[in-house]
């Protein structure tokens, strides 16, 4: 019987699956919406319907499972987690686990799981990653030979949550300042919207206040007033046809993130920062912008070694970092980077 290498990306959207063989090939996929509103067992059973599914074709041998928030060591949903009524406290990894009839399972946040794959698909040209991903919020993950640091509940490198401009905007943590207030998908729509309204976008130190002809000049400040609701989609579209307004909001977030990310410099000293998510997909350039303002924020020793790089994987990093976690806990080193490489190459 073929052994199979089960990744899930459990979260509050949607329920999502991959089943790789020994030789890291795609034998099946699953994706569901997931029915977040009707509570833990209806989820639960939502996952067995797409284990089953991944499972048909051959044996489990093992199952990586990533999802947001907080998860103890045992897999059991803590602290801050996806928006599913009554999910927390759930026995998420023990739940998967007799799913698959025993196979080995491990349950992580997903910005570690994200990581992790950053990490493993380098095989070894980095020894200690950390990522930051840009999308809803900002998440981030950190590895070091293979081994996510996770912290207590899993929840280290909530890199998100740094302050980066004390007295600043609101951000979903509650705390004023955040870079996740400054640079997340919604955040920086909403910071556009602010400014087009003529609204206190709390901008402080970040950048040079804004010149109103700006917002005179700019067609994305004009769909703000007319009632759209932005986002970084729109604030990129608008970038890339030179928008003022648009380049000012780029360089409110790139300024966040570099403070956010020479502080992770100072603390965790990475070979290789890699920059992901689905913020990233039209913004391609904030990666140098990034890299450009770091060594005026940190001591030079904490940048001059280290590479600034745009994630290898997207959005399959949830999915195939799951599967290779997993994997991870079962199979030599060398046998998980042949795994590996095959699903590079294919
Ligand atoms: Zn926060």
């Amino acid at each position: 019987m073929r052994k199979l290498y089960l990744g899930l990306d459990i979260g509050g959207q949607s329920i999502k699956g991959i089943a790789l063989d020994r030789e890291g090939q795609v034998i099946a996929e699953y994706s569901a919406r997931t029915p977040a509103a009707h509570g833990a067992p209806a989820v639960l059973s939502a996952i067995e319907a797409g284990m089953e599914r991944l499972g048909s074709e051959g044996t489990v041998a093992s199952v990586g499972v990533g999802t947001p928030g907080g998860v103890d060591k045992e897999g059991r949903v803590v602290g801050m987690s996806a928006n599913i009524s009554g999910w927390f406290g759930t026995a998420l990894g023990e739940s998967i686990r007799r799913m698959a009839k025993d196979a080995p399972t491990v349950v992580r946040n997903d910005g570690n799981i994200a990581a992790y794959a950053e990490w493993a698909v380098r095989r070894n040209q980095s020894k200690i990653l950390l990522f930051v991903g840009l999308g809803t919020g900002i998440g981030g993950g950190y590895v070091i030979d293979g081994e996510i640091l996770g912290g207590r509940n899993d929840r280290a490198l909530e890199i998100g949550h740094s302050i980066v401009e004390p007295e600043g905007r609101k951000c979903v943590c509650g705390v004023e300042g955040c870079a996740e207030a400054y640079a997340s998908g919604p955040s920086m729509g909403r910071i556009a919207m602010d400014l087009a309204l003529g609204r206190d976008a709390r901008i402080g130190s970040l950048a040079p206040p804004l010149d109103p002809r700006i917002v005179e000049k700019s067609p994305l400040a004009s769909m703000a007033r007319e009632g759209l609701v932005l986002n970084a989609r729109e604030v990129y579209s608008a970038y890339k046809k030179e928008d003022p307004l648009a380049v000012y909001v780029d360089a409110v977030a790139a300024q966040a993130l570099a403070r956010t990310v020479a502080a992770a410099l100072a603390f965790l000293a990475p070979d290789t920062v890699v920059l992901g998510g689905g913020v990233l997909d039209g913004a391609g350039h904030l990666l140098h912008a990034i890299a450009s303002k770091v060594p005026s924020l940190v001591y030079s020793d904490a940048w001059q070694s280290c590479e600034f790089e745009e994630a290898a994987l997207q959005s399959k990093a949830g999915l195939l970092g799951a599967a290779w976690y997993g994997a991870s806990r079962i199979l030599p080193a060398k046998e998980l980077f042949d795994m590996i490489g095959a699903a590079i190459l294919t």
